[in-house]
């Protein structure tokens, strides 16, 4: 193929989300936060959809996804001395907010096939400090929830789902974010629900969601009066400006993430067809995956040794959207340098220094090394534009 095909143009806006800042305007109501004005408010209506969209019980708006796995961990009580494991391929986020929340993250090699957070490498990393396991649904993609919990159970400890990437991602007929203690989502401008910023927690249990609360508003609880603040919380509130876009955003969605899995299995049905390519693998226990990205590893012996920023410039020269795949979490600079809170012994980490050197996390930087992730406007684009991205991919042996 010679030109290439029009992707899709990514955010995908109109009039309702233009319409729907000028109403919070002209409401005179631009924020969310006393009690008197919630009922009507943006923000109190989008907690509702949202978690009518997922299928829980409860859910809160807050300032972004970064905030909500930190207001989670505080809610569930963890903090200094304690250790939370993360999957070693992630946005940075998943583990500074356990940096925030004064506890130390611990690294855990992924899946080489699915790329997600490898449940058969989880407990070799357990010590009595170990509080709380953070899963990612990285790309969209469910992890594995069943071997998680069985991990979690055995060992006690909490599970929080970051579901950044994973808004209506569904795991063994119920959507991810109600199998852990806690599903956190990001709505930051790249992730497929989109107010620019914003996020959200979600979760099932009744005391909890109190927990929560408090901590993402000044330690109030819903209703009550202003000035009681019965624990000491800060202000991760949704902006009532992002709850309007978001709500119109919300409505769009379902559409959006049908089309992504349909476009996701034809390209997984003809890159199957070329040896050495392998995309990320979805297994059979995955309903729905949102993808965020598409992430694919070319196995460098069919694809003579070639490395990322080979594939990244190359694609990139033929017109199609690819995206830097996140460094794995121990060669990223805060990390190796063993930066932190003061007063905090991090010595017990199993990242920086000699410990962040080629070869602790084998996995990760094999398959890091040989990948590339297609923007999510490849998988909301025509079949021609899929058609053209699959010719790129062979034609780079
Ligand atoms: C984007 C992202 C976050 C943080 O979300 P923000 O809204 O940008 O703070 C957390 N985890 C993952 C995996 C992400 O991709």
């Amino acid at each position: 193929m010679e030109k290439p095909p029009k992707f899709v143009e990514w955010p995908i806006w109109d009039d309702q989300e233009r319409q729907a800042l000028i109403d919070v305007i002209n409401s005179g109501e631009w924020w969310a936060g006393a009690p008197k004005s919630q009922a009507g408010s943006h923000h109190w209506r989008f907690q509702t959809e949202f978690a009518e969209f997922n299928g829980s019980k409860y859910a809160f708006g807050c300032t972004n996804g970064t905030h909500a796995i930190e207001v989670s961990l505080l809610a569930l009580g963890i903090g200094l001395g304690d250790e939370v494991i993360v999957p070693e391929w992630t946005f940075v986020a998943t583990a500074s907010s356990v940096i925030a929340a004064n506890a130390v993250p611990m690294f855990c090699d992924v899946d080489p096939e699915t790329f997600l957070i490898d449940p058969q490498k989880i407990e070799a990393l357990i010590t009595p400090k170990t509080k709380a396991i953070i899963v990612v649904h990285l790309a969209g993609m469910p992890c594995d929830m069943d071997a998680i919990l069985a991990i979690a159970t055995k060992h006690s400890l909490r599970v929080v789902e970051d579901c950044a990437h994973a808004h209506g991602s569904s795991y063994k007929g119920r959507k991810v974010g109600n199998w852990g203690d806690v599903g956190t989502f990001s709505f930051q401008a790249s992730k497929v629900v989109n107010a620019g910023e914003g996020g959200a927690i979600v979760c099932n249990n009744e005391e909890l969601s109190q927990r929560i609360y408090e901590v993402l508003d000044c330690g109030r609880h819903p209703g009550e009066w202003f000035y009681n603040h019965y624990t000491f919380g800060s202000n991760y509130r949704l902006s009532e400006f992002n709850a309007a876009i978001l709500r119109t955003q919300l409505k769009k969605y379902p559409a959006q993430l049908a089309l992504r899995n349909k476009n996701a299995l034809y390209l997984n049905g003809e890159l199957k067809k070329i040896p050495g390519v392998h995309p990320q693998l979805r297994k059979e226990y995955v309903d729905t995956c949102a993808h965020y990205v598409y992430i694919i590893y070319l196995d460098p012996a069919h694809f003579h040794g070639i490395a990322y920023p080979e594939i990244y410039k190359n694609l990139r020269e033929k017109g199609i959207p690819v995206d830097d795949c996140y460094p794995p979490l121990h060669t990223i600079e805060c990390f190796t340098a063993m930066r932190g809170k003061p007063g905090i012994d991090y010595s017990g980490a199993n990242w920086g220094g000699v410990k962040s050197a080629p070869g602790h996390f084998p996995v990760v930087e094999k398959i890091h090394a040989h990948a590339f992730q297609l923007e999510q406007k490849v998988l909301l684009s025509g079949r021609d534009a899929l058609d053209y991205v699959v010719a790129e991919i062979a034609s780079l042996k």
